[in-house]
Formats: C-alpha cells, sequence, structure tokens
C-alpha cells in the first residue's frame, strides 16, 4: 500500500510538473504578442497609454494616500471639537443682546420709527413751549450776531444784563469798529473771556463795516467768515433774524439727542446733518428752540427731571434722571411766574395711576 500511495504522488508530481512545461510556451508566446503590438502601437497611442499609466499611478498614489488622508482626517478630530465652540460663542451672543435691548430700547428701531418718535417728540415739545424763541434779546441782526457771540460760556440772562449798555453806546458796526478796546472790556466783563469777546466783537464790526457795507449778511458762507462767529451762531442769526432754516447745535441740544438717540454723532456738524435729515427745512428753527429750551428747563445735563417729562413715553434715557414726580418737580428750572410762552402742566399730568409716564400728549 505504502508503494503505491508513493507512486500516485510521484505521477501527480511529474503531471502538474510536464502541465506546467506544456504552459510556459503558450504564456511566453502571449506576452511575445504583447509585447509586439505594444511596439507596434502608434505615438499617439503610445503617449495615450503614458498618460494612462501617470493617471493609474496618480490613482494609485492617491489611493495609497487615503490612508494618509484618513490619518489626516483623524488628527483634525480636535478641531471639530474646537468647532464645538462656536455655538457657545453663538450663545454667550444671543444672551448679551437682550441685556443691550432693554438698556436701549430704540436700538433696533428702523428709520421710519426713528422719524416719527423725532417728529413726535418735536410736536410734544411744541405744545409745551408754544413761544420757545432766542432767548437772548436784540432789535436787529446786528444786535443778534454780537449778542450770540457773548453768550459763548455764560447765560443768556447775563448777555441780556450786558447788551443794553453796550448797544446804547455803540450802536452800529461802525461805532463798534472804532471803539476803545478797553471801555469795550469793563462793559462785557461780567460776561466772562471778557478780553477774548472784546477782541472778537470789535473784530466782527469791523469786518462787517469793509466787507459788508455795514450790513450783517444773510448767508451762512459769509457769515462764517466773521471773527467769532461759527456755524452754531450762523444760523441762529439765519433762523431768527433772517427766517432761514437752521439748526443750533450747542450744548443742550448735543445732549439731549444723544439721550433721545436721534444721533450717535458727537460732532456738532455731523449731529447737524444727522438731526437734520429727520425733519423738515421748515421745522428746523423751532425745533432747535424746542429742544434748547426743554435741556434747559427739565432735562438738564445732571439732573434730569424725568418723572416730570412731558416726552418720558418717548425717551429711551427715562429714568437717567430723578423718576419720583414730587421730587422732579423740584428739580424744574421755572423763573418766578413760570416762562413767557412755558405751559408746563403739573407732573402727575404725564403719569398714569401706577407713577409711570403716560401715553403722550395725543397719542391714539
Ligand atoms: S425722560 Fe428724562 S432723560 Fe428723557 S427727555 Fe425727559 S428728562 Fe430727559
Amino acid at each position: 500500500m505504502k508503494k503505491t500511495a508513493a507512486a500516485k504522488k510521484a505521477a501527480s508530481a511529474h503531471r502538474g510538473a510536464s502541465a506546467k512545461k506544456a504552459a510556459a510556451p503558450a504564456k511566453r508566446a502571449a506576452s511575445a504578442k504583447k509585447a509586439a503590438s505594444a511596439e507596434k502601437a502608434t505615438p499617439v497611442k503610445k503617449a495615450a497609454a503614458a498618460r494612462k499609466a501617470t493617471s493609474s499611478r496618480k490613482a494609485t498614489s492617491s489611493k495609497k494616500a487615503a490612508p494618509a488622508k484618513k490619518a489626516a482626517s483623524v488628527k483634525k478630530a480636535p478641531a471639530a471639537k474646537k468647532v464645538v465652540v462656536a455655538p457657545k460663542k453663538a450663545a454667550a451672543r444671543v444672551k448679551a443682546a437682550p441685556a443691550k435691548a432693554v438698556v436701549h430700547p430704540p436700538g433696533d428701531e428702523s428709520r421710519t420709527a426713528l422719524v416719527r418718535r423725532a417728529r413726535r417728540i418735536n410736536r410734544e415739545l411744541a405744545e409745551v413751549f408754544p413761544y420757545a424763541h432766542p432767548e437772548l434779546d436784540f432789535e436787529n441782526p446786528f444786535q443778534l450776531v454780537v449778542a450770540t457771540v457773548l453768550s459763548a460760556q455764560t447765560t443768556d440772562l447775563r448777555v441780556n444784563q450786558t447788551t443794553p449798555s453796550l448797544f446804547a453806546k455803540y450802536p452800529t458796526p461802525e461805532d463798534l469798529a472804532a471803539a476803545n478796546p478797553e471801555e469795550v472790556e469793563e462793559i462785557l466783563r461780567p460776561c466772562g473771556f471778557f478780553r477774548a469777546k472784546t477782541k472778537s466783537v470789535i473784530g466782527l464790526s469791523k469786518a462787517l463795516v469793509e466787507e459788508f457795507g455795514g450790513e450783517v449778511p444773510g448767508r451762512l458762507e459769509d457769515l462764517v467768515k466773521l471773527p467769532g462767529v461759527g456755524r452754531k451762531t450762523a444760523f441762529v442769526v439765519l433762523g431768527n433774524a433772517f427766517g432761514r432754516p437752521g439748526i443750533t447745535v450747542d450744548t443742550h441740544f448735543q445732549r439731549l439727542v444723544r439721550r433721545w438717540q436721534w444721533t450717535g454723532e458727537t460732532d456738532p456738524d455731523k449731529i447737524e446733518a444727522a438731526v437734520g435729515a429727520l425733519f423738515p427745512k421748515s421745522d428746523w428753527t423751532d425745533l432747535s428752540h424746542h429742544v434748547i429750551w426743554h435741556g434747559r428747563r427739565i432735562c438738564h445735563a445732571r439732573k434730569p427731571a424725568c418723572g416730570a417729562c412731558p416726552i418720558a413715553p418717548l425717551c429711551p434715557a427715562y429714568g437717567e434722571g430723578e423718576t419720583d414726580p414730587e421730587k422732579a418737580k423740584k428739580l424744574l428750572k421755572y423763573e418766578k411766574g413760570g416762562f413767557p410762552g412755558q405751559r408746563l402742566k403739573p407732573p402727575q399730568a404725564y403719569l398714569d395711576a401706577g407713577g409711570r409716564p403716560a401715553p403722550p400728549l395725543g397719542a391714539g
């Protein structure tokens, strides 16, 4: 039995070897054919084959690179973790938004809503101060321009106490242009900065005489050339002596339009442009008076009388000052017997039963 098995194994081994031997020439012939055909291939075909080979190499290499990419993507995993931080940031932003909205309710108000609110404030103030006017005393454009220059850094009341003696002695630009500076300084001393102010009023009088025939010009570009006259003074003169619309951006005006969020600008020229764009030109002069009167009597720089304010429901800064009606009432600046043309209602008239600002006058 053993012998037979060994013989079988030997026989099968012999069959395998002879089969391989037989197949070998056939394989060789086939590969020779392939080589011949490859050699016969046209250069175009060669090039195509070369391209194919290159692309296949690229594919191979990209396939080979795949694991590397995989590795890279695995390495990027921490980056994905970082992305998770974003929602946290977003959440922080979302959290911050309501706080902002609470502090400044009209921050998001549309342009149309801002225009409506601004005009409504002006209408309410026109009801409270129907005869608001420049509080400097004057009888002609010359007196107004001089009084306005003198009003810098002092009160209109102080100027009104000073100008009668000045204009009694120097009634025309010619008179003031020829004045002795020391004598003028003595008259202007109560106004403060009297030397600089003397220089300005004598200088502007000389300019009026030499360049404008002794008349105050009615154009902005001419007025601002006069010594001591800036845009603010020029607009006061244009609006009140020539009936030409102008916005007077004084200290009260700047403070109030920022409290009302009409504009965030701080430069007077930019404030003038921003606020001017909210109103028709014809409203500019009266608007300036209303705002300045409100600033002088109710919405003071340090202690605004919010609890007695007729426009509290329209004001985003409500609460910046005293909100208790009785305490706020004491902050109002009245002259004895009230200001001429002032129609301030008792503070309670602007508050509802709960002590909150009532809807404004004339509201729906
Ligand atoms: S509510 Fe207060 S801050 Fe606003 S306008 Fe009135 S006084 Fe001024």
